[in-house]
């Protein structure tokens, strides 16, 4: 192959607009771009010809492997036959018909109808406009508020990115405050004093929401989302007993429970969903990146049976509902994703995502728990983070100017294994494809220790 390395850099520092990236600095060209041509399992290569062991399956979502025949067989069928057609009124495909179903059949109890959409961002969107309408339908329209999570993350478009509870996506955007409202995050690490057990930090929490909530009148409050595990809050799994005790403060308020499934949905935790993990019974389910493991963009709102009627009787009385995208159930991606579930039920691997990252994190924690700046080891299923300190016994945090998450990031990545640097602290993260063998994990964790030890 031709290497046009150095013009693709040129034309990359000069045309390219990157997300979530330092403008100035890409600009001028301080922080060349890795430019990947190939994957295959869960291994990345460049157009230098480095291979990096993905231990984080590109943003938490190629959750098969790279290279996975398949899938891409699919995708070039579907585009033969038939690249596109709407699913707007009276009209559908094979594909997408036959995915919702799947979807359905795979979903916790209770779950109804899938609205799909093409991101993790623009299926939030959706939730809350169709938490809107709901209200509405009810005949209780000062019910619109929506309270999220500080260091929740649910996208950066503008209603979801008010929704992300992490300064980032907010600064100098003017985004909507209201009606968003955030609260306590649920991170016993940072947040919990050091003499409350976990069990009280989470009745902690939710007494805090209970207060939000009536603070605000319970009468115009009208959902709570969150993700079943923070993840690019830092990656963070719910202290003991937090679900079921936030669970019920919404009960009491009838405030419908989203549950953010983008990075959980399709085994990451080893259960099918991160609801199914955690006890947790939602009204609305979002989900995104795990639904085609990234082969070709896809999202969903899943609907349960209890909102489903409500929007029934809305169209019933007000006629279709208003709210649409071209590309909804694309059928290209919709073949991606009934190929993508296939594949994971043939390679078993939401048992594998619980087996395998048990092993992982087990042994992360074996290498790095007792460094003296390593806070904590945490994780759950086919997810990890480690987090730095500066004293360990007096949880003394990190001043964030030194960026060690991000100088731990890049030495893992000279040791050819990518990790990612959490925003807002320093946490290093893991979400390695579901597919991660025990001698893969190995090779991540001697990379971590090894990292580590010459950073700290
Ligand atoms: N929700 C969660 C939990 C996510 O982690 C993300 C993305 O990382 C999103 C929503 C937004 O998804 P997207 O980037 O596809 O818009």
């Amino acid at each position: 192959m031709l290497d046009r390395s150095n013009e693709l850099t040129a034309w990359d520092r000069d045309h390219f607009f990157h997300p979530s990236t330092h403008m100035g600095m890409h600009a001028r060209g301080d922080t060349p771009t890795r430019i990947i041509r190939e994957g295959e399992g869960v291994y990345i290569t460049d157009s230098a010809g480095r291979k990096s062991l993905d231990a984080f399956a590109g943003l938490y979502c190629v959750n098969v492997g790279y290279g996975r025949q398949e899938i891409a067989d699919a995708i070039a069928e579907q585009a033969k036959n038939l690249a596109y057609y709407h699913s707007y009124v009276g009209h559908g495909t094979d594909v997408s018909i036959t995915l919702a179903k799947m979807i359905i059949d795979r979903a916790p109890e209770g779950m109804s109808r899938v609205y799909f959409g093409l991101s993790g961002s623009d299926a939030n969107e959706t939730n809350i406009k169709l938490i809107w309408y709901y209200n509405n339908i009810l005949g209780r329209p000062e019910k619109k508020k929506i309270i999220s999570r500080w260091r929740g993350y649910h996208g950066s478009g503008v209603m979801t990115g008010s929704l992300t509870g992490l300064e980032l996506f907010h600064n100098a955007f003017d985004l909507p405050r209201a009606p968003i409202l955030h609260t306590e995050a649920p991170y016993y690490f940072r947040r919990a004093d050091r003499s409350m057990s976990e069990e009280q930090f989470s009745q902690h929490c939710a007494d805090k929401l209970e207060e939000m909530i009536l603070a605000e009148g319970p009468e115009t409050v009208a959902a709570f989302i969150g993700e079943p595990i923070l993840g690019t809050g830092g990656i963070v799994p719910p202290p003991a007993g937090y679900w079921e005790k936030i669970q019920a403060v919404l009960q009491k308020y009838d405030i419908l429970l989203v549950a953010d499934e983008v990075v959980t949905g399709f085994g990451r935790l080893g259960t099918m969903f991160g609801s199914d993990h955690y006890g947790i019974k939602p009204d609305l389910i979002t989900i995104a990146k795990g639904l085609t493991s990234a082969y070709a963009p896809l999202s969903g709102t899943i609907v349960s049976d209890r909102v489903w009627q409500v929007l029934v009787k809305g169209s019933d009385e007000l006629g279709p509902i208003g709210h649409g995208w071209t590309y909804s159930a694309h059928p290209i991606c919709a073949a991606a994703g009934v190929a993508n579930l296939e594949l994971i039920d043939k390679l078993d691997l939401v048992r594998n995502a619980g087996e395998t990252g048990a092993y992982f994190r087990q042994s992360l924690s074996n290498a790095l728990a007792d460094h003296p700046n390593v806070g904590e080891v945490r994780g759950d299923g086919m997810m990890a983070a480690v987090e730095f300190v500066a004293d360990k016994d007096d949880r003394v945090f990190l001043d964030p100017a030194l960026k060690i998450g991000a100088k731990i990031a890049t030495a893992l990545g000279e040791r050819g294994v990518i990790g990612r640097a959490m925003p807002q602290g320093d946490i290093l993260g893991f979400a390695p494809p579901l597919c991660l063998t025990r001698e893969e994990a190995d090779i991540v964790v001697s990379a971590a220790l090894d990292a580590v030890e010459t950073v700290l």
